[in-house]
């Protein structure tokens, strides 16, 4: 599948000397979007994972099929304020100020293995917070999967030695 056709670069978006990857080219095609979903899912399948966790918010977008997929559930990670019942929360440093990251506290069974859902990996600052997270509530990061990774900016380096899959680098 090509996906890079369907990955529209907006420039300076939302701040200047930002390129935003826009993937609603790639949801908005049915035969590109299934496939991503199914690419994301395929390298986890004999991993025996227990749950998928999603990172607000266009990890939600795909988080759910590639749960499907691995035929289990799927659990929200969300900016500050938005979960409604107990919380675990993390803070965590951005390239200007920071940002808070909340998971409900019964939102992992103790040892099971997660994996962890976004659509693009830059700086890595973002996944590696919601890991953290996982492993403060008693789960075991077990693998990421994302729809782009931004290679030049080197954010695997903050996941450690767990698997990382990505469809498109730039
Ligand atoms: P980071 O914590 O730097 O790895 O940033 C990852 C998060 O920010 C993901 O949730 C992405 O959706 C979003 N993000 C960062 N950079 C971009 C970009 N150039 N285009 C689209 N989304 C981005």
């Amino acid at each position: 599948m090509d996906y890079v056709s369907l990955i529209r670069d907006i420039p300076n978006f939302p701040k200047e000397g930002i390129i935003f990857k826009d993937i609603t080219p790639l949801l908005a095609n049915g035969p590109a979007l299934a496939a991503a979903v199914d690419d994301m899912a395929a390298p986890f399948k004999d991993k025996n994972i227990d749950l998928v966790v999603g990172i607000e918010s266009r990890g939600f977008i795909f988080g759910p099929g590639v749960a499907r997929e691995l035929g289990c559930g799927f659990a929200p990670v969300r900016k500050a304020g938005k979960l409604p019942y107990h919380t675990e929360s993390l803070t965590y440093d951005l390239e200007y100020g920071t940002d808070t990251l909340e998971i409900h506290v019964d939102a992992v069974v103790a040892d099971h293995r997660i994996l962890i859902v976004d659509d693009l990996l830059a700086t890595g600052g973002t996944a590696a917070a919601a890991g953290e997270l996982i492993a403060k509530i008693g789960g075991i990061v077990s693998g990421f999967s994302f729809v782009i990774e931004l290679d030049f900016l080197e954010g695997r380096e903050k996941l450690g030695s767990i698997p990382i899959s990505t469809l498109i680098h730039y």
